[in-house]
């Protein structure tokens, strides 16, 4: 119900740090999972190359938040392993470009297996109602 969605995206890869939270992460604690897990796994920002120091940011690779703007329940479903990239904080705004963008999910691709990111985005476009955007994503990911 509402936001507070169960956190199905990037299991069991994330088990071990979704412990830390009690019940039902929300949409921040499921930021922050991410960013632990990013971290363990000692993951690199897809712009520069180099490995995420700290207090880096997390990235909306494929669908960001302001595609989904307006609607609430899709919030914790954008925010899994297999949309979400690190990037430095002086890296963010190349991660908004369209050279940038195919960076980060070409780096996307490879860590969580293109076949994890089309069951996630099967997923999206079930509960979405614009297909030109979930068409448009499908299209970063085959470039
Ligand atoms: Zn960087
Ligand atoms: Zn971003």
């Amino acid at each position: 119900m509402g936001t507070k969605q169960p956190f199905q995206g990037g299991y069991p890869k994330i088990r071990k740090n979704s412990r830390r939270v009690r019940g039902t992460p929300n949409v921040s604690q499921q930021r922050k999972i991410i960013k632990l897990h990013l971290q363990d796994i000692g993951d690199i920002c897809p712009i520069c190359g180099l490995l995420l120091s700290n207090g880096f940011h997390l990235h909306e690779a494929i669908i960001t938040r302001g595609m989904i703007r307006g609607v609430k329940h899709l919030l914790p479903e954008i925010m899994v392993l297999e949309n979400c990239v690190g990037v430095h904080g002086g890296c963010h705004v190349d991660a908004h470009t369209t050279e940038g963008r195919k960076k980060c999910a070409e780096h996307l691709v490879k860590r969580e297996e293109l076949h994890n990111v089309e069951i996630w985005l099967d997923k999206m476009e079930s509960m979405m109602k614009s297909k030109t955007l979930i068409t448009e994503c499908r299209s970063l990911l085959c470039s």
